[in-house]
This record gives C-alpha cells, sequence and structure tokens, in this order.
C-alpha cells in the first residue's frame, strides 16, 4: 500500500493540487466539502494516506479509522448541525464507491434529503 498514488483525486487534494474547501486538518486526515453535496452539510473525511477502501484496511487502521468517525461528531457541531447526521462509507463497485481513496461521508442539516 503505497503512501500516495499520483492518479488519484483525494491523493491531488491532499497535495494541495486540486482545490477544496477544508474543513480540519492534522497529521493523518483531512476533511472538505464534498463537490457535490447531497445534505446542506456535507463533508468527506479522509485519510492522507492512499488507502483505497475498506476491503484494504486491516486491525493496523483501526485507530485511524476511529479517529475518522469520531472527528465527524465534533466537526458537525462546529458547523451548526444540531439535529443529527449519518456516516456513509461505500466500498467497491457494487458498493457505489466511485473514487478509489477510502473516505467517509458526514452529512448532516434539515431533512428531506436523509429520507430513504
Ligand atoms: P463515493 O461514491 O466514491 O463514495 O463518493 C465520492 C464523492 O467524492 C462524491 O460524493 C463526489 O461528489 C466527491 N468528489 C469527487 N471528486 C471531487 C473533487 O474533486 N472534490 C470534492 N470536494 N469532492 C469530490
Ligand atoms: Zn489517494
Amino acid at each position: 500500500m503505497s503512501h500516495s498514488d499520483p492518479n488519484c483525486i483525494f491523493c491531488k487534494i491532499v497535495a494541495g493540487q486540486i482545490p477544496s474547501r477544508k474543513v480540519h486538518e492534522d497529521d493523518e486526515l483531512l476533511v472538505f466539502h464534498d463537490i457535490q453535496p447531497w445534505a446542506p452539510v456535507h463533508l468527506l473525511i479522509i485519510p492522507k494516506r492512499h488507502i483505497v477502501s475498506m476491503a484494504e484496511v486491516t486491525e493496523a487502521e483501526a485507530g485511524l479509522l476511529g479517529r475518522m468517525m469520531t472527528l465527524g461528531p465534533r466537526l458537525m457541531k462546529e458547523l451548526g448541525v444540531s439535529n443529527g447526521f449519518r456516516h456513509v462509507i461505500n466500498t467497491g463497485h457494487d458498493g457505489g464507491q466511485e473514487v478509489f481513496h477510502l473516505h467517509l461521508h458526514v452529512m448532516g442539516g434539515p431533512r428531506p434529503w436523509a429520507k430513504g
């Protein structure tokens, strides 16, 4: 598993080669707004390191995944989302994954967007 993939759009966002609306950055995670939001607030939480998908993660990534999961609620609160949100991870072709760099969708804001 390489650190970065030169053809990956999210690695390019991490490297600053493609602009994004960033909301959080630390040593191992980057968070930015989805370019085609499905919800009033739609964040993508990604590891800076190129991990293809949930199908590739191992026990070694348990801490990283925990930090991804717990960062979402904190950022939603900071962004004023106070009435609930959803976490989604799409994995592989049949899981609806389009960008093959692991990302956690965190979506919140007023319904009815969350129906279905
Ligand atoms: P997936 O279907 O792989 O779970 O979701 C990929 C998400 O990445 C989509 O919601 C899509 O709108 C978003 N996305 C794709 N390219 C870009 C980009 O260049 N910038 C940003 N901010 N989001 C992107
Ligand atoms: Zn990547």
